[in-house]
Parts: structure tokens; sequence; C-alpha cells
């Protein structure tokens, strides 16, 4: 094991700098490392990796109850890194932990949010980064869920990560003790689950609240909803990279015309109707 002393670590959320999760991550971590916290002014959940392009960025210090040090920036999650690492922070961190999420980052959920875009974004830069999320909205074990955060973030400083993946953990609402243990998972995929609730306005015009807590699971063992579901702390590989290597090599086989004229006949625009399912490629 290296030693801790003069390990920096970089603390960000999707949940705004006032979130209690953030602050039991920092809680934990400050007892051993140099904590740094740059995280957004405001909650912005599910914005994705969403970056500020078109307005500027501003950058406040704050001192919170409890002696507590964070900066908070008018941007997204993964602003908050990009400008952390570009402009805030003396150096690279050894670690970027972006959390604690209240609620789940499971299945296709991960490609949504903004808790996961933060670690997502430090990877891109070639840091190791974990996103952290427990299972709940309400009475959260934000101490226990920063208590196991930093017994990960201790292994992931030992042994590395491969660069360009970052870890998403995500924990049951309960006390370390009463889980039913540690699931490296997959990723679900299963889609089109998400729904939406349909209420009247005074003038009986139709509106929609998205947003209801779903675990996208379908009871796959393997997969990270299914195991959160059974009570067990789950943890995802994640890699940036978005190539499909597998069909990588199939589609430099299809016949292209760098004109763009096409001179294949094509029956209908897919070959099958494709629905993706558990445990298939889809
Ligand atoms: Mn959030």
């Amino acid at each position: 094991m290296r030693q801790r002393g003069g390990m920096h670590i970089l603390l960000t959320n999707d949940d705004g700098i006032q979130a209690p999760g953030l602050w039991a991550l920092y809680d934990r971590f400050r007892q051993d490392f140099d904590v740094t916290v740059i995280a957004p002014d405001r909650e912005r959940s599910a914005v994705g990796h969403a970056i500020t392009l078109h307005q500027p960025l501003r950058s406040q210090s704050l001192t919170l109850e409890g002696n507590r040090h964070g900066v908070a920036v008018n941007g997204t999650p993964a602003d908050c890194v990009r400008l952390g690492l570009a402009e805030i922070l003396e150096g690279r961190p050894d670690l970027v932990v972006s959390g604690i999420n209240p609620g789940a980052n499971v299945g296709v959920n991960l490609n949504y949010s903004g808790t996961v875009a933060a670690a997502k974004e430090a990877a891109l830069c070639g840091l190791p980064a974990l996103a952290v999320s427990i299972h709940g909205h309400d009475g959260l074990f934000y101490t226990e869920g920063a208590r196991f955060a930093f017994h990960l973030a201790l292994r992931i400083l030992d042994r590395g990560l491969p660069r360009g993946t970052f870890l998403n953990l995500n924990m049951p609402n309960c006390p370390l003790e009463q889980t039913a243990g540690v699931q490296v998972s997959r990723q679900g995929r299963l889609a089109g689950t998400e729904r939406f609730e349909r209420r009247l306005d005074p003038r009986d015009r139709p509106y929609y609240w998205s947003g209801i807590d779903l675990l996208h699971c379908d009871g796959t063992p393997e997969v990270d909803g299914t195991a959160l579901q059974d009570n067990f702390i789950t943890i995802t590989p994640v890699k940036c990279d978005m190539t499909d290597y597998d069909f990588l090599e199939a589609l430099k086989q299809w016949e292209w015309e760098p004109t763009g004229d096409s001179r294949v006949a094509c029956a209908s625009p897919w070959p099958e109707a494709q629905q993706p399912q558990e445990g298939g490629t889809p």
C-alpha cells in the first residue's frame, strides 16, 4: 500500500455543493487525504456529460458549517472536473470521486447521470475515478456509503485502474454489515422502462413528469440493478471508449462507395426488427 500522506482527492457531484452526500465523502476522505471540493452551485442531476460553452463559468470559494471548504461553479459536473483540472487545482489529483448521489445510477441511467459523467470526465483526462450512489432518497446512510467509498478508493490508489476506465459504485441503503456483500457487475441494458406521470393543468391540458426511480433490472443476476435489488454493494468498471469492437471488423466489410452513391439494393433498412434483451447482444 502506498503512503496515504500527500495524496490529493478531488470531490464533486451533480446534486450541488450543499448536498449532504458530498460532505459525507469529504468528512471521511479528509481524515486521511488532502481533499478539494469543486461542485456545481445548484443541483444538476441528469445533465449527463453536458459542458458549458455559451456562457462564462464562474467559481466561488465557500466555507460551510463544520470548517468545510469547497468551490462552487455555475456549471455542470463535467465542467467542475474540467475547470478544476485546468484552472483551480494545483497539480493533478490522485483520484476523483463523484457523489454520493441520492438514487441509484445503474443500467441505462449511466447515460443520463451527472454523477457518472463527472467520473467519466476524470477518466477521459487520464485520472482514476469513482462514481458513488445510494439506492434510495430519504434517510440515506451517507456515512456508511462514504465508509465503503473510502475503502474502495484505497484499493484504486493501491492497484490503479486501466486508463480510460472508472468505477461505478452503487450501495443499498443500509449499514454495511447488513448488505449481502459486494458484487462486481455489468451494466444492465434494459431500456424503454421509463414511465411518465401524466397530469392535467388547471386548463385541462396534459403535462408530464419524468424521473420516476426505477432500477432497470429484469432479474439477470450479473447485472448492476439486480445485484442492488438483492441488497449487494455493486461495482461496475465503465469504459470511456464507446467503440463497438465486435462490430468494427464487420462494418469494415460493408461495401463502401466514397461518392455516396449506393449500388446496393436494400429491401428494408434493417435486416430484422431487433429488440434489445438482457443477456443477449442488442
Ligand atoms: Mn443527483
